[in-house]
């Protein structure tokens, strides 16, 4: 398997607009389903006190979030979805560069530009996963936030994760690492890292989590950062007063207690991407073994043939795309519109 990358990946901010009317909208990563009923109604009544402002700096969220990972509330900072949250990260660490891997969630050179952090980009590897030699030797003085995803967007692969704790193990202390696990529900219990033995062992480490992905929740715009002592008391002082809307309480724990309910959608979203990237990879198109709610269609031509068949996908600069998988009924219309490109 090999990903071709002519170009960095480029924030994209604006929409652009095509004549083909778009039938399906796979463009953002989002979750197929809706909201559960029970996931509705706590939030619905949650609204009933929309008049009253929620805490002005967030404890109770915190708290429900560390009490199921089995942290202390004080290593736990909310905030507007994992892009709020790692803004906050910014904000309080910007004084170095940001060094990750190119492609990435876009979201990362566009806060690193408006945190001030020149942006150290180093490309991904031939087999599409992030080099982490290259960007342990990427790490120097100037260096402010070194941030990993794991899974990776665009391509869902997964770092291994012996190799990720040499990398932390290689990295100074004084250099804080965001582990980005914005897909980490879709993974298989096996592959998972154990976090509290990971920031137990390294103090510059930050996991950042969202409630926007398998929990179906991206309009609510809930995420969270674990770290430990100075450095997440540095993140939490750059907390927005008033910021986290009491309905996210509401959400977060009826989220939690349908646990079964929504592993079985992530169950079946999973499903669906093995269905569809087999299916994709016998029309010759070299699909990485993605492990999240997506997958990307290396170039070129792929993002010109979903557009023209109404699919809005995330394009690359050589004609690349990322899918979002869940619906099967997208994923036959992805399938149809690529099968005889290769
Ligand atoms: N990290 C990664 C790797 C992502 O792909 C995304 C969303 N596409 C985010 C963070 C941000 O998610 P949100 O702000 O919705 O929580």
């Amino acid at each position: 398997m090999t990903v071709r990358l002519v170009e960095p990946t480029r924030p994209s901010r604006r929409f652009h607009a095509t004549a083909t009317p778009m039938v399906f909208d796979l463009g953002l990563s989002e979750n197929p389903f809706p909201p559960l009923p029970s996931v509705m109604s706590a939030v619905t009544s949650a609204l009933a006190q929309a008049n009253r402002y929620p805490e002005f700096l967030p404890e109770e969220l915190p708290r429900v979030i560390a009490d199921h990972l089995g942290v202390s509330p004080d290593d736990v900072v909310v905030g507007a979805g994992a892009t709020g949250v790692a803004m906050q990260v910014m904000r309080a660490l910007g004084d170095g560069e940001l060094l990750t891997s190119t492609p990435t969630f876009d979201g990362y050179p566009i806060m690193a530009e408006m945190a001030g952090m020149p942006l150290v980009p180093v490309p991904l590897d031939s087999g599409g996963d992030q080099d982490l030699t290259a960007m342990r030797r990427a790490v120097n003085r100037r260096t402010g936030l070194v941030v990993l995803c794991r899974p990776h967007n665009p391509t869902g692969t997964v770092l291994d994760a012996a190799a990720v704790r040499s990398f932390l193990a290689a990295i100074p202390h004084r250099v804080p690492v965001l582990l980005d696990e914005a897909y980490v529900e879709f993974l298989d219990p096996a592959d998972r890292l154990d976090i509290r033995a990971l920031l137990h062992r390294h103090p510059n480490l930050l996991i950042l989590r969202t409630f926007s992905k398998a929990y179906g929740l991206a309009g609510l715009r809930i995420g969270y950062c674990v770290g430990r002592g100075k450095l997440i008391e540095r993140i939490r002082n750059q907390q927005l007063p008033f910021g986290t809307p009491t309905a996210s309480i509401a959400a977060v724990r009826a989220a939690y207690a349908a646990g079964a309910e929504l592993r079985d959608r992530v169950d079946s979203i999973n499903r669906e991407r093995i269905r569809l990237r087999t299916s994709l990879r016998a029309c010759g198109i070299e699909v990485p073994d993605s492990h999240a709610n997506f997958l990307y269609l290396p170039g070129p031509g792929v993002a010109t043939a979903l557009r023209r068949a109404g699919i809005k996908a995330k394009a690359y600069p050589d004609g690349s795309a990322r899918i979002t998988v869940g619906d099967p009924a997208a994923g036959h219309a992805v399938h149809a519109a690529l099968v005889g490109l290769r």
